[in-house]
């Protein structure tokens, strides 16, 4: 334990692609550690088993690294209360539930998801939000055993006191009061013995000696039935502080469909993760016009969370841009410039597996930036004219463009194989032939109609990268197209 006691964590979950928000509040509790000599660290809540992936948490692994923020434990690298990853700590989660049931702070409830799809239905057609409606709380000890011996699947959920608020202060919000009727009896276990993540999320912050929790602000919600569980166990509970979420110029929350969000796009464009974090950064400190360009030591020194704004974080892409120009131009050497751009073209292998698509393709090495520049480029420019050399309409392919951008989304592990399974499919349900389905994607990917393969340089480009340029190519042909679409 460090002198000051603080210990802070980063709890992703391995749904997705690595998100800055998460970096942004990484940050803030990397930063919050560093100002008070305390310690950061990570921790993976994949207790949601059918959206968690090893290769999205490898992702998150490496993004949090790319950005520079080090935890001292984590699942990578052990530490005195791991395991750091959730679905390696059941049996550690089990004991909690059976000890609130017997307490008598929780209870069985063997509703089946048809019976609770109902009433929440019935709810919603009432007007009134989806809420358990306690139909299993007054059952009988001796029934619950009798069912529980006969193999009837339950869960266990929370108990909510019937009347009152929960009044707790937070370290952004102030002064919060939730009233308990507007909080759900939660589950805590799920019938296959796992914790959700409320159960696991408080007994892991206690475990592992957590003082400081400090997360996005959609969590605000939730901490009524956090505080409740600290109050259950008679844990003493962290300092909560909820961040505003990160939006975008136009005040609507950051989301993939309006902004790249993936830290893996931000990085494959060739921002440096100093820049990153300096512009991220900046949402924590007050400073002067002028004092803009900060290093991390920088950034620590200045951190101020008691003066956090409730607004928002706008995500303000020409800011970033002009602070990662600056960096380049005012921080980088000459040397670490060119080490810089070597590190960045072979990152993912990018220039490798483009130079390996290359070799049979060239006569000259001269033509290499024509043929695999687009793999660099961090941004094609294109316009409607680019289209033009394809046969299909406008109206045909923006047809293609935006039937196959939802169902690229849909693609697990994105590799050569499943995009190439995934636009031969979409071919299909369109009817069409996949030669006419890849023309334009091959223009929106690379900028040209003659270029390196198709779902190779998907592959190499990265989930994000094609997203934002299938994007923009929609955008490009929606303008050939007219106002009538
Ligand atoms: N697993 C949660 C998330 O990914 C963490 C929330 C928390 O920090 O408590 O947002």
């Amino acid at each position: 334990m460090t002198k000051s006691g603080v210990r802070v964590r980063i709890a992703p979950s391995p749904t997705g692609e690595p998100h800055v928000g998460t970096a942004y509040i990484a940050l803030f509790n990397y930063l919050f550690a560093k100002k008070h000599g305390g310690e950061f660290i990570l921790r993976i809540e994949d207790t949601d088993a059918t959206r968690s992936t090893p290769e999205f948490e490898q992702k998150v692994l490496d993004a949090l690294k790319w950005c520079g923020l080090q935890w001292k434990e984590g699942p990578d690298i052990g530490g005195p209360y791991g395991p750091y990853r959730q679905s390696d700590r059941k049996d550690i989660y089990t004991p909690y539930g059976q000890e609130l049931l017997e307490k008598g702070h929780a209870f069985r409830c063997f509703c089946t998801p048809e019976r609770l799809t109902e009433m929440r239905e019935a709810q919603r057609a009432a007007g009134k939000p989806p809420k358990y409606d306690g139909l299993c709380l007054t059952l009988k000890a001796e029934e619950v055993t009798t069912r529980v011996a006969a193999g009837e699947a339950s869960v266990i959920r929370m108990k909510i006191p019937a009347e009152g608020s929960c009044d707790f202060t937070d370290g952004v919000y102030g002064d919060v009061s939730i009233p308990w009727d507007s909080v759900d009896m939660q589950v805590l276990i799920k019938a296959d013995g796992m914790p959700t993540y409320h159960m696991a999320n408080v007994i892991d912050d206690h475990l592992m000696k957590i003082t400081h929790v400090a997360r996005g602000e959609e969590w605000l919600a939730s901490v009524p039935k956090h505080i409740l569980l600290y109050r259950y166990f008679g844990w003493e509970q962290p300092v909560f502080m909820h961040l505003s979420l990160m939006r975008n110029a136009d005040k609507s929350k950051l989301s993939k469909r309006k902004n790249p969000t993936s830290i893996s796009y931000y990085s494959a464009l060739g921002y440096i993760p100093e820049a990153l974090m300096n512009f991220l950064g900046l949402f924590f400190v007050q400073i002067a016009e002028g004092e803009e360009l900060l290093t991390m030591d920088e950034l620590s020194e200045k951190f101020d969370p008691e003066n956090l704004s409730k607004a928002g974080a706008i995500f303000d892409i020409q800011k970033l841009d002009w602070l990662n120009g600056r960096w380049i131009r005012e921080k980088l050497s000459e040397e670490e410039f060119r080490t810089r751009v070597l590190d960045w073209a072979m990152e993912n292998e990018r220039l490798q597996a483009g130079l390996r698509l290359s070799q049979s393709r060239i006569s000259k090495l001269g033509e290499l930036p024509d043929l695999a520049g687009f793999l660099l480029k961090s941004d094609l420019g294109l316009d409607g004219a680019a289209f033009a050399k394809i046969k299909s309409t406008p109206d045909e392919i923006l047809e293609i463009l935006n039937t196959v951008q939802p169902e690229l989304e849909s693609i697990v592990e994105w590799n050569v194989e499943n995009i190439e399974a995934k636009l031969r499919a979409v071919a299909d349900n369109m009817g069409k032939k996949l030669k006419v389905v890849v023309a334009p994607l091959f223009v929106a990917v690379s900028g040209s109609s003659r270029s390196l393969p198709l779902f190779d340089s998907m592959a190499i480009l990265g989930r994000s990268v094609v997203r934002q340029r299938l994007k923009l190519a929609s955008q490009a042909v929606a303008s050939l197209v007219g106002p009538k679409n």
